[in-house]
């Protein structure tokens, strides 16, 4: 809503709404139960982490992780992606190692692999496009090599909302000996997750891209894997025994998570989780399909609009990013915004594949399951102002 009138909200790939049983658990546990976890002595205490430990429990069962353990709540995707490159590549690279990582990759997933290379003289690799903007998976195979340690790549692309063949690229990844790091963010809201079955080393998303509050995210990892992360953070907790002079800590999880955690956070990650399987992966990619196929079909009718990346609503997840002529996107964005519509406009923090594009920068609409035929209907109509006024 905004000055009491409904907004088509179609940027839903910077943050989705919450549906009213997520709010109501946050609402919950801030008016009745707000106490601190893993430390109380009293009944409630115990109630409200055993909730938390029941949220961890009920996040390997959404990714099918082998164990809870194997779950790290962090603040979001960024603090999980972090926590991979300076608790793990960081101590395990050397100068002659290489790293590589994809042009489609959010800031998230680029700048610290920067910093890692910088830090430890690895070799950064980045695999480019093909003639159809798909990530390049015959230069992908080409620059893998034995010296390639990681391999960090979304699943989705932010800008382009392709889905990238993670598979493939752990399987070649895993046959050179290298670990494989996924940045689930795009996909988390709106594709089934299996971590066992994509074999993945690391995984990491945010609470707020799948319907849940903002500040709480996961990374996942293998369990021998996570065993190798360095806490980067120490305190409350994590430590186990310490004396004037030194610490031990605790095993996994807490060992990564040091201070009291964002406890409503979790708890509203678990309801939407709950929520996302109550829908089912299957009536929501039916349902943004069919927003994504009517948002592209209208676009088509505008013969200055140019869509980036694939052409078919069954290639795509969730976004689709234009441009209109020469129109630069912050002007689009803003006048549909005096027609209530929210999109996204700018570099998306992706400006590697901006420079892949050609552009610097592009309109993005994203959609959830929350959003109607009619939202896409209000951004055509409104896309129809923008010609009439800036053309
Ligand atoms: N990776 C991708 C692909 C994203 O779209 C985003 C969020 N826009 C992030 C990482 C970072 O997520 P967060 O800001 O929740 O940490």
């Amino acid at each position: 809503m905004i000055d009491d009138q409904k907004i088509a909200y179609l940027d839903n790939a910077a943050t989705m709404p919450m549906p009213d049983e997520v709010l109501e658990v946050i609402d919950m546990y801030y008016h009745a139960h707000k106490v601190n976890v893993h430390r109380g002595m009293y009944r409630l205490a115990h109630q409200v982490t055993e909730q938390y430990e029941a949220v961890r429990q009920a996040t390997a069962d959404f990714i099918n992780a082998q164990d809870s353990s194997e779950i790290i709540f962090t603040s979001g995707t960024t603090d999980a992606l972090n926590l991979v490159a300076f608790g793990y590549a960081e101590k395990q690279l050397q100068p002659d190692d290489e790293i590589i990582i994809s042009v489609l990759e959010h800031h998230s997933n680029f700048i610290p692999w920067q910093r890692v290379a910088h830090k430890t003289g690895a070799k950064l690799k980045i695999v480019g496009l093909d003639d159809q903007q798909n990530l390049d998976m015959q230069q992908f195979s080409e620059l893998l090599t034995e010296k390639t340690k990681l391999v960090a790549i979304t699943l989705v692309s932010n800008v382009l909302g392709s889905i990238v063949d993670a598979k493939q690229i752990i399987e070649q990844t895993h046959h050179m000996g290298g670990v494989v790091v996924l940045d689930a963010a795009q996909a988390v809201g709106h594709l089934p997750l299996d971590v066992q079955k994509l074999d993945a080393d690391f995984l990491a998303f945010s609470g707020h891209k799948m319907y849940g509050p903002t500040g709480v995210g996961v990374l996942y990892g293998k369990r021998n894997l996570l065993e190798q992360v360095a806490p980067l953070r120490f305190g409350g907790e994590m430590a186990d025994e310490v004396d004037a002079q030194t610490a031990t800590f605790q095993p996994l999880p807490l060992r990564l998570e040091a201070g009291t955690p964002n406890i409503a956070g979790v708890l509203g990650l678990g309801a939407a989780i709950q929520y996302l399987q109550k829908i089912g992966f299957t009536t929501i990619h039916q349902h943004e399909q069919q927003l994504l196929n009517q948002l592209y079909q209208g676009l088509r009718q505008i013969p200055a609009i140019k869509v980036y990346g694939p052409r078919s609503a069954a290639e795509r997840q969730g976004v689709l990013s234009f441009n209109y002529g020469t129109i630069h996107a912050h002007d689009v964005a803003t006048i549909i915004d005096t027609e209530n519509v929210a999109v996204r406009a700018g570099h998306m923090c992706a400006e590697p594949l901006m420079q892949a594009l050609g552009v610097s920068s592009v309109v993005r609409a994203s959609v959830s399951y929350m959003n109607t035929t009619r939202d896409v209907e209000q951004l055509l109509a409104a896309m129809n102002q923008v010609g009439q006024i800036l053309l």
